[in-house]
């Protein structure tokens, strides 16, 4: 099974990626966690420059760079793991690059930025999308103090990135909306119901 976790920065996606990898591997599910831009090497060496304050990326190149990440992640461990019958959960994956840069940069036309999609992920979509709903008023009370290139972008990119978000919940089957204001425990009880009325009832 493929579940991948979306939502802005401060939304609690690694918090409940652990509590959730835990719980299946309890059950005896092999788990594998990555995150998107990341994983192999190649990929977390794109990381490293998609990340630097810095660089000056174009908004192509930057599109591109993600892109390139996620195939070599998709390549070398999410579908060798999945033909290996693991779950594999995805700390992002490109409903990030719909949100980010397709709904927030507003630069490349969303048409463009699904076929590009569809490439690096090897036409494999998640089974399940789980959304950590959070304004921006929200996550800005729980941000750290440390920024790298993508959160020195403004208010208005971050209100883009979350409306483009909410019109993919909206759409898309796949997604489950989770309100990530609510504690940790609620949080995970409610995408561990989630996971066993759709997969495992
Ligand atoms: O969540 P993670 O720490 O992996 O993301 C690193 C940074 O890259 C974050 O600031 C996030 O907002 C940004 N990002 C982005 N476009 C993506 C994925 C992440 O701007 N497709």
């Amino acid at each position: 099974m493929f579940i991948t976790f979306e939502g802005i920065d401060g939304s609690g996606k690694s918090t409940q990626i652990e509590k959730l990898r835990h719980r299946l591997e309890k059950k005896g599910a092999r788990v594998e966690v990555y995150r998107d831009p990341g994983g192999p090497i190649v990929s977390e060496r794109i990381r490293e420059i998609l990340l630097n304050p810095d660089f000056q990326i174009d908004s192509v190149t930057e599109l591109l760079l993600f892109s390139a990440a996620r195939s070599q992640l998709m390549a070398e461990n999410v579908m060798p793991g999945l033909k290996e019958g693991k779950v594999i959960i995805l700390d992002r994956f490109f409903d990030s690059t719909t949100a980010y840069q397709g709904h927030g940069r507003e630069s490349i036309p969303l048409q463009e930025i699904y076929k590009l999609n569809d490439i690096a992920s090897h036409k494999r979509k998640p089974d399940l999308t789980i959304y950590m709903k959070l304004s921006l008023t929200d996550a800005k009370k729980r941000m750290a103090e440390t920024k790298d290139r993508m959160e020195l972008a403004g208010d208005d990119f971050f209100e883009k990135v979350i409306r483009g978000y909410d019109k993919l919940a909206e759409h898309e089957d796949r997604f489950f909306t989770v309100d990530a204001t609510e504690t940790v425990s609620e949080v995970h009880e409610q995408i561990w119901q989630c996971l066993n009325g759709r997969y495992y009832s």
